[in-house]
């Protein structure tokens, strides 16, 4: 039986650069098994690539739009007209999306959620949900790329440029796909996961036949509906981030949030210009902690930054303690060629660093014992990653893999890895627990 396949049609209005553009979705349609039908009766899903250099030009796009609506009626509108959606849905409230000049995927992810690929598993050489090297049970989201911050001891803006956003429903859809192929929890990663959307100003798209907006906190809330684990990696404590802390107190996203302060001292985190450096952090945390007592917090710090006096890492200590940061990474400062901070006075000597590196390791080590041995006897979940002779090893809802400590349960070795069993806790130590199934 030959399989049906989906079918794009396009008009293709305007100048070569919006020529490119048209080329550029429709190979990536091609190349995903979509047809080009030639005309609108026989296509799923139109799309209209618009022209707004001009007003003369402006108005043969809204032709065009009304002309694809009254042939075929699903009709997705791009390109430089794209940039007033209010005019083009004042006249055509029924168009499926929306979008400006040079968001092909957007575009893309439009065709997916009116008309999906079809997989053919004797053609395609990729599966669904995508090669991936981590093992079978986690998988990591990527939301965005680049980044619109500018910390001075970095030169990830330059190298990715500013924040890229990819829209809600290509994730969601990719999210799907992995949770369909066994996937039992992911990771959602970015440069800077709370401000995902806002270079697509949060707009909407359609998922599932209903709109949802490309936002943090919608992103959580969609992500904690698919029945699996989810860890947000790479959270500014923007003010917005409070919103998510209640879908981790009902256990719809895990009660864990990956910060990356780098420092708690106002002056060296201004000197690094790090985003939301101005919120009162300590507060913030406590408020989060009355709503979900069980939130860990996972964080990097950076020691012997230009200027960093014994007071600032004296505040830094004290921010570690009090914040109970269940999990730290911390790194010495090293100028990274190209980076702003290589400019800045009160270079701190290398024996100090090395000394601040090793107290802060202690005292984070401390906070971590007393938080795990806070633990013991609480029934838990924990995630299988591994199985030997000697027992099961895995994670709770407070370790990420790789980075984070881990759970071990002895004797139980006819485990799998993405079991997620119950255990008790029984001992722990510095960064891990032991615990025994119940
Ligand atoms: S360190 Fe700062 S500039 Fe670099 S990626 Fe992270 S938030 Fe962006």
């Amino acid at each position: 039986m030959p399989r049906q396949t989906p079918t794009v049609g396009i008009v293709s209005l305007g100048c070569p650069k919006a020529l490119v553009d048209s080329e550029r979705i429709l190979t990536k349609l091609r190349s995903e098994g979509y047809r080009i039908s030639p005309d609108y009766a026989g296509a799923d899903v139109v799309i209209v690539n618009t022209c707004g250099f001009l007003d003369s030009a402006k108005q043969e796009s809204l032709e065009a739009i009304g002309e694809a609506m009254s042939e075929n009626g699903r009709v997705i509108v791009t390109g430089c007209m794209g940039v007033e959606e209010a005019r083009i849905r004042d006249a055509f409230p029924d168009v499926l999306s929306v979008t400006g000049p040079h968001q092909y995927e957007a575009v893309v992810s439009a065709v997916h959620a009116a008309v999906p690929p079809v997989h053919d598993p004797f053609v395609d050489l990729v599966p669904p949900e995508g090669l991936r090297l981590t093992p079978r049970h986690y998988a990591y989201l990527k939301i965005s790329e680049g980044c619109n911050n500018r910390c001075s001891f970095c030169i990830i803006p330059s190298l990715r440029g500013d924040l890229v956003s990819r829209p809600i429903n290509r994730v969601l859809l990719e999210a799907e796909k992995l949770v369909k192929a066994g996937v039992k929890e992911l990771l959602v990663i970015s440069q800077d996961t709370s401000a995902y959307g806002l270079d697509l100003k949060y707009a909407e798209s359609d998922f599932r036949g209903r709109p949802v907006r490309t936002r943090f906190f919608e992103l959580a809330k969609e992500l904690g509906e698919l029945g699996v684990w989810v860890r947000l990696h790479y959270v500014y404590p923007y003010p917005h981030v409070d919103e998510v802390i209640p879908l981790m107190a009902d256990g719809k996203v895990l009660p864990y949030l990956d910060i990356p302060f780098q420092h708690a001292s106002p002056p060296v985190l201004k000197a690094m210009r790090r985003p939301a450096h101005a919120e009162r952090t300590l507060e913030r945390i406590r408020r989060w902690r009355d709503i979900c007592p069980d939130l860990a917090i996972r964080s990097t710090f950076i020691v012997g930054f230009p200027g960093e006096t014994e007071d600032d890492f004296e505040t830094l200590l004290d921010f570690i303690e009090e914040a109970g940061i269940d999990r730290v990474g911390c790194f010495r400062y090293e100028p990274v060629e190209g980076a702003k901070a290589n400019d800045l006075p009160g270079s701190v000597p290398d024996e100090v660093k090395e000394e601040r590196w090793a107290a802060l390791m202690e005292a984070a080590q401390e906070v971590s014992a007393a938080r795990l041995q806070a633990k013991i006897g609480r029934e838990i979940d924990v995630i299988i990653d591994r199985v030997d002779g000697d027992g099961a090893t895995g994670r709770s809802v407070w370790d990420a893999p790789e980075i984070d400590g881990g759970v071990f349960i002895p004797h139980e070795d006819d485990l799998a890895p993405g079991d997620i069993v119950r255990a008790r806790v029984v001992k722990a130590s510095e960064y891990d627990l032991e615990a025994d199934l119940v």
